[in-house]
C-alpha cells in the first residue's frame, strides 16, 4: 500500500507522515530529504549545478547513494541527518528538483525503495502526481504561509537560534513559488486528493483523520 503525502514547506507532513507510519506499521519515506542530499553532495563537491553540462551532472547523480535507516539519511555512507536541515541546504534543493535529470533520478529511487516495501508513507511534492499516480491514499497537507513561518520560527528559536520571522516568512514564500511553478512536477493537488488545512488542528487529530480515510480504502 502506499499513501502520499504532498504539501508545501512547513505544513507539517514530516511529523505527521512519520506519526501515521509509526501507528499503521509502514515504511517512512521523506523524500524531500533525498531532493537535499543532492543539493548538499553538489556544495560538498563545490558544483552548482546551472554550470555542469548534461553528461557531468548524470556522472554525479549516478555516484550518488541515499539510504535511509533508522530514521537517518544516509549519503554514500554519511550520515547527513543533520547537516541537510539547513536553509542553504533547503533554498538550494528546491533549485536542483527543478532538473529533470535530478527529478528523474530521485523519482526511479524513490519507485525502487517503495517496490521494496509492503506498505509506505512517503513524503514530498509530487508523490501523488509524478512518483505514484496510482497511490491508494492521497493526502495533500496545506497551512497558510504566514502560519508555516511561525511554526519554523518557534522550531528554530526553540532550538536556540537567532532568526527573524520576516526573513522566514520570505523564505518560505520564494520557496512555494519556485515548488508551484517550476515546468516538472510542481506542487499541485490533482482532484483525487484530499486536501487537509493542518492550521489549528493537533497532530494527532490530523493522523487519525488520515488513518480513517487509509482504513476506508481497504475495507
Ligand atoms: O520537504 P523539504 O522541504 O525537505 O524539501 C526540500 C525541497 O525539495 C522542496 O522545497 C522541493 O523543492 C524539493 N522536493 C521536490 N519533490 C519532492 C520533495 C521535495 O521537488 N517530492
Amino acid at each position: 500500500m502506499i499513501i502520499a503525502i504532498d504539501g508545501p514547506a512547513g505544513a507539517g507532513k514530516s511529523t505527521i507522515a512519520k506519526l501515521i507510519a509509526k501507528k499503521i506499521n509502514c515504511t517512512y519515506i521523506n523524500t524531500g530529504a533525498m531532493y537535499r542530499a543532492v543539493a548538499y553532495f553538489l556544495l560538498k563537491e563545490e558544483k552548482s549545478i546551472e554550470s555542469l553540462k548534461e553528461s557531468e551532472l548524470q556522472a554525479l547523480l549516478a555516484e550518488i547513494n541515499i539510504q535511509f535507516k533508522d530514521e537517518r539519511t544516509i549519503l554514500n555512507g554519511e550520515d547527513i541527518t543533520e547537516k541537510i536541515r539547513t536553509e542553504e541546504v533547503a533554498r538550494l534543493a528546491s533549485t536542483v528538483a527543478k532538473n529533470p535529470l535530478v527529478r528523474e533520478r530521485l523519482t526511479h529511487l524513490q519507485r525502487q525503495i517503495a517496490k521494496k516495501e509492503e506498505c509506505v508513507v512517503m513524503e514530498g511534492r509530487d508523490i501523488g502526481t509524478v512518483v505514484f499516480p496510482n497511490a491508494d491514499v492521497k493526502i495533500f497537507l496545506t497551512a497558510s504561509p504566514e502560519e508555516r513561518a511561525r511554526r519554523r520560527y518557534e522550531e528554530l528559536v526553540a532550538k536556540g537560534q537567532n532568526v527573524s520571522y520576516e526573513e522566514i516568512l520570505q523564505q518560505i514564500k520564494k520557496r512555494d513559488k519556485q515548488d508551484t511553478e517550476r515546468e516538472i512536477a510542481p506542487l499541485k493537488p490533482t482532484e483525487d486528493y484530499t486536501i487537509i488545512d493542518t492550521t489549528n488542528k493537533t497532530i494527532e487529530e490530523i493522523a487519525d483523520n488520515i488513518i480513517k480515510i487509509v482504513k476506508s480504502k481497504l475495507s
